[in-house]
C-alpha cells in the first residue's frame, strides 16, 4: 500500500473547489512526510499534544487542522501555529480561543460544529445555539477570531439517504447562517466541513468545500 498512490486517487474523486484535509491522527511522521512529498500541506489531527509534537518536527509549510474535541485548558498549546480549529461548539471555546489568539498577536479561524446525526455519541451545536453565537455581545467583541465556516459529521450507518440528509441539513444552515450573519466583522462563511473516508462523496453531493479523510489515504488506525 502506498500513500502517494492512495492521496492521487483520493485527489481524483473530488469536486471541483473541495478542499482535502489529509487525517494523519495515530500516523507516524514518516507517513506524513510520504504525503507531503507527494504535495499535500493541509493534515488534520485529533489531539493537540500529538499535533504539536508533529508541528515541532515537520516542514513548517504545513497547515494544521485540529479537528478533534478541544479541551479549553489546552488551546494555548496550539495558538501560536494551527491554522484552522473545526470543532467549535460552545461560546467559551471561542472566547478562549479568541484570548489566546490575541496573546499571540493572531487571527486564528474556526469552525463551529454542528450536531446533525442520529446518535448522542457526537458533539456539536443545534441551530439555536449557533445563532445565539453569532447574535451574542461578547461574539461581537471578539477581535483575534474569524468564524469561517461549519463543521459537522453523519451518523455512522449505511443507510446513505439518511447520511444525504444529514449532510443535506448542514448545508442548509450554511447557508441560513451566511445570509444572516456574514455581515459581521469576524465572520466570514466559506467553508463547509463534511465528509470522512466512508461518506465524502455524499457530501460532496450535498455541498461540502472540504472533506476530512485518513484512512482511505494512510490505510487503518490500530488504537
Ligand atoms: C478520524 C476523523 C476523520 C477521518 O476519518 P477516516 O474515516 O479515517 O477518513 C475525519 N473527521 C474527524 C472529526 C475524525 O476524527
Amino acid at each position: 500500500m502506498s500513500i502517494s498512490k492512495n492521496l492521487h486517487e483520493v485527489k481524483q474523486t473530488l469536486l471541483d473547489g473541495v478542499t482535502l484535509v489529509a487525517v494523519s491522527k495515530t500516523k507516524p511522521n514518516a507517513a506524513i512526510e510520504e504525503a507531503y512529498a507527494a504535495g499535500q500541506r493541509i493534515f488534520g489531527e485529533n489531539k493537540i499534544q500529538e499535533m504539536t509534537d508533529k508541528y515541532e518536527s515537520l516542514p513548517k509549510d504545513i497547515e494544521w487542522h485540529m479537528i478533534g474535541h478541544v479541551q479549553r485548558n489546552k488551546v494555548k498549546y496550539m495558538a501560536e501555529y494551527v491554522s484552522l480549529i473545526h470543532g467549535v461548539e460552545s461560546l467559551k471555546l471561542v472566547q478562549e480561543i479568541n484570548k489566546q489568539a490575541e496573546k499571540h498577536n493572531r487571527t486564528i479561524s474556526c469552525l463551529l460544529q454542528l450536531f446533525i446525526a442520529q446518535e448522542d455519541t457526537k458533539f456539536g451545536l443545534d441551530q439555536t445555539e449557533l445563532n445565539a453565537i453569532f447574535e451574542s455581545e461578547e461574539f461581537a467583541a471578539m477581535k483575534n477570531i474569524e468564524i469561517k465556516g461549519l463543521m459537522a459529521m453523519a451518523t455512522f450507518t449505511e443507510d446513505t439517504d439518511e447520511i444525504k440528509k444529514e449532510f443535506c441539513t448542514l448545508k442548509q444552515i450554511f447557508d441560513e447562517s451566511k445570509n444572516k450573519y456574514n455581515h459581521l466583522p469576524n465572520v466570514n462563511l466559506e467553508i463547509i466541513s463534511m465528509g470522512m473516508s466512508n461518506d465524502y462523496k455524499l457530501a460532496m453531493e450535498c455541498g461540502s468545500t472540504m472533506v476530512r479523510i485518513g484512512s482511505s489515504i494512510f490505510g487503518n488506525r490500530n488504537y
